[in-house]
């Protein structure tokens, strides 16, 4: 199947669940995930209108930001600490934040490299941190408080990659934002929904789906 085909079905599932939630596909943002994709296909998307892409490790889109400094990257995947610079170079965005220490290095370094990048807390509400990162519900104050209203890290919402069995996961997500937007006064978006559940997460009202595979096909590993 070609690239273009593959989006225009991709996109008829998002006008289909968007439908049935009573939703205007406008208010859902698809972000194209292209790790393990070559660069040739991502050259492709762009063709087709796309100019930002999800990447899951920060070697791999660091190389295809420099390689493409047209295109901008925003970084989903784990962070360490030490390749928190990296990060902040190559990556116009971040939302794997999940605790209080990469916030404090981010802080430091965005200074240091006088640069503004939009972060996303990533969350778990289901204790699977050792494996996809996320940060524990009780442990969210913290970390905002460590982000503090930093000017050059600009808090836009909530990440999470909540656990394929769990029916109730993304209503609790959704529960989580509006009570945290209440609580900090300002607006927060929700990115959640990938290739095999977007549906249920646009009906739980996410504002950004995830999409790796059904947008560009099996990953090349
Ligand atoms: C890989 C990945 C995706 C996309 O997954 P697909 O199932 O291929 O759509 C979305 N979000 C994160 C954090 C990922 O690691």
């Amino acid at each position: 199947m070609s690239l273009s085909d593959r989006i225009e079905g991709l996109r008829a599932r998002i006008r289909r669940a968007c439908e049935a939630a009573d939703r205007d596909p406008a208010g859902v943002e698809l972000l194209p995930v292209s790790k393990k994709q070559p660069l040739a296909l991502i050259r492709e998307a762009a063709g087709l209108g796309f100019s930002r892409f999800g990447e899951n490790y920060v070697q791999e889109g660091a190389d295809k930001a420099a390689a493409a400094p047209d295109l901008a990257f925003v970084l989903i995947g784990p962070l360490q600490r030490n390749k928190a610079k990296p990060a902040l170079q190559h990556f116009a965005e971040i939302q794997s934040l999940d605790r209080p220490e990469l916030a404090d290095r981010l802080r430091r370094l965005a200074e240091e490299l006088d640069v503004v990048r939009p972060v996303w807390i990533q969350v778990d509400l289901w204790d699977e941190t050792t494996k996809l990162g996320g940060c524990a519900g009780a442990d969210l104050p913290a970390l905002i408080e460590a982000l503090g209203e930093d000017p050059r890290l600009p808090l836009r919402g909530l990440m999470a990659i909540p656990p394929p069995e769990d029916e109730g996961a993304f209503a609790q997500l959704a529960a989580l934002r509006d009570r945290l937007q209440q609580d900090l006064g300002r607006p927060l978006r929700l990115s959640m929904g990938m290739s095999a559940d977007l549906e249920a997460a646009v009906k739980a009202g996410s504002d950004q789906i995830r999409i790796g595979t059904a947008f560009f096909g099996e990953r090349s590993y």
